[in-house]
């Protein structure tokens, strides 16, 4: 079958690859229709990411399920579904707290999309993508939702959702910073949730064009510099940045009680990781990927519910054949491929 591979820097080219199979009579399988690209992706095909190539590429999905073994009891042949990036059995100790990124049954980091170092999943621009736990990992596509708004749930606005969300229920009103430089689209979904859930007042630094006119259009504050972000005034803090300064920013602007959440990775800490400051301000700065499936049922939710600017969130939907294309051109827009749109 064909599926997107990127090579090298630049590089995306389709490829033929074996069709998966059927792992046991608890998988599915899935055919993509739409898929949205990440910020991650861009990472990838920049050289940014720390993974080796090849990488069969793209991982938030929203597909037709094909196959089903025969203990899957959940969805059909002919079902729509929203595919999580990260694989999950729903039965370990860990899936059963939530927390599926962190999943008992497969190698940590399995994911799609990521290339070997997240285990041999695939990619989801292709023509199949095997699910090994599919009434786990399966979610019926919401009938109020555009497929590609859909598919970024399984990866992206989750992500961001877990950077917001619970601190907004926990502190309603509470003003918010995010700091987004790598991560455009963590950062710019951040803003719109966070519009959404109703922080009183929200500040960005580092988002470029299109996502600043979209934050500023919600009534967020581009704040010109790292300069502007103000020191402990922030209940809660995102960093989407990539970028040792403005996470260090963020960390700083974090205020008393305050949580950040660090949605970036870092390979190490920056020289001046403020720890002093935070545990001065018992601060909690919390790390590491979102658990996909453990959330996304409550992020569907919050986004059938109509509050959430979801116009906002993909800027173009394009056909499955410009596919390399788009994946080549990287940059900070937010993309979804489909088989059906154009
Ligand atoms: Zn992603
Ligand atoms: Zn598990």
């Amino acid at each position: 079958m064909h599926s997107l591979q990127v090579t090298g820097p630049g590089e995306v080219d389709w490829v033929e690859v074996p069709e998966p199979e059927l792992a046991d009579a608890r998988g599915a399988l899935v055919r993509p229709l739409t898929v949205a690209t990440c910020d991650f992706d861009h990472l990838i095909v920049a050289g940014r990411a720390p993974v080796p190539y090849p990488v069969q590429i793209g991982h938030e999905v929203v597909g037709e399920v094909v196959a089903v073994g025969d203990d899957v009891a959940g969805v059909s042949p002919g079902d729509r579904v929203v595919v999580p990036f990260q694989i999950s059995c729903g039965g370990c100790a860990q899936c059963g707290r939530g927390r599926t990124s962190c999943c008992e049954a497969v190698p940590w980091l399995s994911c799609y999309g990521l290339g070997l170092a997240a285990g041999d999943w695939g990619g989801a621009i292709a023509d199949l993508l095997a699910v090994p736990y599919a009434d786990a990992m399966l979610v019926p596509l919401p009938a109020g939702l555009a497929p590609a708004v859909a598919a970024a749930a399984g990866c992206n606005i989750t992500d961001a959702y877990r950077c917001v969300a619970p601190q907004l229920a926990e502190m309603p009103g509470a003003p918010v910073l995010v700091a987004a430089d790598g991560f455009q689209n963590i950062g710019l979904i951040s803003v719109v949730l966070a519009a959404a859930l109703g922080a009183e007042r929200i500040d960005v630094v580092g988002l470029g064009a299109p996502a600043a006119g979209k934050a500023a259009e919600l009534g967020a504050r581009v704040l010109d510099s790292l300069d502007d972000v103000e020191p402990g005034a922030y209940p809660i803090t995102v960093d989407a940045s990539l970028n040792e300064e403005m996470l260090v920013a963020a960390l700083r602007g974090t205020a008393p009680g305050g949580v950040c959440t660090i949605s970036a990775m870092y390979p190490q800490p920056p020289d001046s990781f403020p720890l002093l400051e935070l545990f001065a301000a018992c601060a909690t700065v919390q790390t590491g990927q979102p658990h996909v499936r453990g959330e996304i049922d409550d992020v569907l939710r919050l986004l059938e519910a109509g509050a959430v600017r979801t116009d906002l969130l993909v800027d173009e939907t394009l056909p499955w054949e410009s596919a390399a294309a788009a994946y080549a051109a990287g940059g900070g827009r937010k993309v979804a491929i489909s088989r059906q749109e154009g």
